[in-house]
């Protein structure tokens, strides 16, 4: 239904070398939020596999980060995710496709979140536009 711009982060950990790139997406599923996870697991998998020799493992991580209004505490299954909140690679992409969205556990908006966030959120977006 909407894609944000990329956005790019400083690599952390012992390991990291280069930078992440952060976009959020909003869709519209008729797969429950157990089966979403499941088919973005299939999906990591899919394109983990076509390309962990070149790039590593960790070309790509999938996460839901709301699922509607719904709060959900399952066994391998949390949303809203645990610390969507407080990553500004998060709420600033989110910011860009659902700002008036309320977390349904902070009562706050998107906006609200992200400028809780203050200097700590600040992150570059790239100039790019991305293509769907
Ligand atoms: P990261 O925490 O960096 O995303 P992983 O992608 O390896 O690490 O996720 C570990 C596990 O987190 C997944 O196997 C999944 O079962 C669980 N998980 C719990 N809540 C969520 C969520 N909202 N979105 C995606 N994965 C989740
Ligand atoms: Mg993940």
């Amino acid at each position: 239904m909407a894609i944000s711009g990329f956005y790019e982060t400083e690599p952390w950990g012992l390991d990291a070398q280069s930078a992440f790139l952060n976009l959020v997406v909003e869709v519209a599923t008729v797969l429950s939020p157990a089966e979403l996870l499941s088919r973005l697991k299939e999906t990591e998998e899919m394109l983990g596999r076509v390309e962990a020799e070149r790039w590593g493992p960790r070309l790509i991580d999938l996460d839901i980060v709301y699922y509607g209004a719904r709060v959900i505490m399952e066994q391998g299954l949390t949303i809203p995710h645990p610390h969507c909140h407080e990553r500004g690679f998060v709420l600033a992409p989110l910011a860009e496709i659902a700002p008036d969205f309320v977390d349904p556990l902070r009562k706050a908006t998107v906006t609200e979140l992200l400028a809780l966030l203050g200097k700590d959120g600040i992150i570059r977006r790239l100039d790019a536009e991305v293509p769907l």
